[in-house]
């Protein structure tokens, strides 16, 4: 079933309930108030005749008396204490033959619901004690039809009726607009969603009008969730047309000497030893970027860090002999407090990944030491990795974090640089919720501060 009908007919429904309620309070309240006030008239006059009849008064006498008093269809008895009429004057002798006389030491009322020639009819009898002398006499019972009540009751209920009919039909018209009014901007968004799975390309919904309500929200909130979609998507052709055109290069030289190799076979023992040294090294390249490849979709994945509290000196010192050896680069740590240990809450692989990637930039782009500092702040953790090599012009500064960028392609190339490497940095720290700062003069060195947050042990790190 569809929403919009939903809606409708679950509104009708409790509109219906809540009339049929508000209807049974308004008719019980009526009927309840109506027979009060003609129970309160009935006793009134009832109170009143008996005033006006005297001991003495013989029975034609009492009878002129209570005659005035008769209404439509009605009866006034005087009844004894064995329940025999002793007097009666009535307009309507089949409805005082219906209704037994009765003898009463109490005031009081009753209801009879008598079967007459045109159907059932409602009796209100009220009954009050004559007393003489202090002693109760008789009774005086005073019967009659309550034609207001009836009439009365009839046209409520009809008003009632037709109510709620016509508030069944405005609640049944109100409904369908009201669910079309809801349901316009889903099924809009429900066309937009059918048309990107048939076409496959993202799309934003059109909104039409500011309505500032959840509705919108969710529309702007999928146009948001397109939009990130839409820049992903970009990201990923530009990596793949980057990517493509880094390998051809290396492709091509390697496709050059092999097919020199092919023309002039292996006899050429100088030419041959050359072409094979350039496949080689070019090879290596390829091998290097698609490592740097793999480095960087693993940190743009949503994968959980593997965290844990490290000391950070120790691993320094660790890494920074494992590169010495490799390099043959003079790599000092600075400790700027005299601490043994400095721990930080960190995925350990993925933070020696960054340090390798900024030492090797120090590496490849100065010729001088290297000075690395660990320091402690009140909120992070910072290492500088520091250099006194070419450095960087301020101008491009802001690009180096982009993929595949270089400052100086060729040299780049001869240092086997790939583009890859701070970017990959920069996810790492953005992993781990801190930041990545370069600050470079040309000519005179590169400074590039990791900024770790200071964490409690046992935090769980997720991915944005
Ligand atoms: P690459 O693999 O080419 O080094 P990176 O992303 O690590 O790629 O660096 C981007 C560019 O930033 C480098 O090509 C280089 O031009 C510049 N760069 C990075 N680190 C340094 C540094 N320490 N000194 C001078 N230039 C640097």
């Amino acid at each position: 079933m569809k929403i919009t009908t939903k809606i409708n007919l679950i509104t009708t429904a409790w509109i219906i309930c809540v009339l049929l309620a508000v209807n049974a309070v308004v008719f019980f309240s009526f009927m309840k108030i109506t027979v009060n006030m003609e129970d309160g008239e009935l006793f009134q006059k009832a109170d009143y005749l008996i005033k006006q009849i005297n001991k003495d008064d013989s029975q034609e006498v009492i009878k002129e008396k209570l005659t005035p008093y008769l209404t439509n269809q009605s009866f006034i008895r005087i009844v004894q204490p064995n329940s025999e009429i002793a007097n009666e004057v009535t307009n309507d002798p089949h409805l005082a033959s219906k209704i037994k006389p009765q003898f009463a030491r109490e005031k009081g009322t009753a209801r009879r619901t008598i079967r007459l020639k045109h159907g059932e009819e409602q009796i209100a009898i009220v009954r009050v004690p004559i007393k003489s002398t202090g002693q109760i006499v008789g009774t005086l019972e005073f019967g009659e039809k309550l034609v207001g009540l009836e009439t009365g009751k009839d046209l409520l209920l009809s008003i009632l009726a037709f109510c709620t009919i016509l508030g069944a039909i405005i609640s049944l018209l109100g409904g369908r607009w009201l669910s079309n009014l809801i349901m316009r901007p889903i099924s809009n968004m429900i066309n937009t969603m059918e048309d990107i799975e048939n076409s496959g390309i993202p799309k934003k919904i059109v909104i039409q009008y500011e309505t500032k309500d959840e509705l919108q929200k969710m529309a702007e909130t999928f146009n948001r969730m397109i939009g990130r979609l839409e820049a992903n998507l970009e990201k990923q052709r530009q990596f793949i047309s980057d990517a493509s055109h880094e390998l051809k290069t290396p492709l091509t030289v390697i496709k050059s000497y092999a097919d020199l190799l092919l023309r002039r076979g292996l006899k050429n023992e100088e030419v041959t030893h050359d072409a094979i040294e350039s496949i080689h090294s070019e090879a290596t390249r390829i091998q290097k970027m698609t490592e740097r490849f793999l480095d960087l979709a693993d940190t743009e994945s949503g994968e959980l860090l593997e965290a844990k509290l490290i000391n950070l000196v120790s691993l320094c010192e660790n890494l920074f002999k494992q590169l010495k050896s490799a390099y043959k680069r003079e790599i000092i740590l600075h400790l700027k407090s005299q601490e043994p240990s400095i721990m930080v809450f960190v995925d350990e692989m993925k933070l020696k990944q960054a340090m390798i990637i900024l030492i090797d930039n120090a590496i490849k782009y100065s010729m001088d030491q290297i000075d690395v500092y660990l320091e402690e702040e009140e909120k992070f953790t910072i290492i500088t990795v520091k250099d006194y090599g070419i450095g960087i012009p301020a101008a491009e500064i802001q690009n180096v974090f982009e993929r595949f960028y270089r400052v100086d392609k060729a040299r780049s190339r001869e240092t086997g640089g790939t583009g890859l490497g701070l970017s990959i940095a920069k996810n790492i720290m953005k992993q781990h919720q801190g930041e990545i700062i370069v600050k470079s003069t040309e000519g005179v060195g590169t400074e590039v501060e990791l900024f770790i947050p200071k964490m409690k042990a046992g935090k769980e790190m997720f991915l944005e």
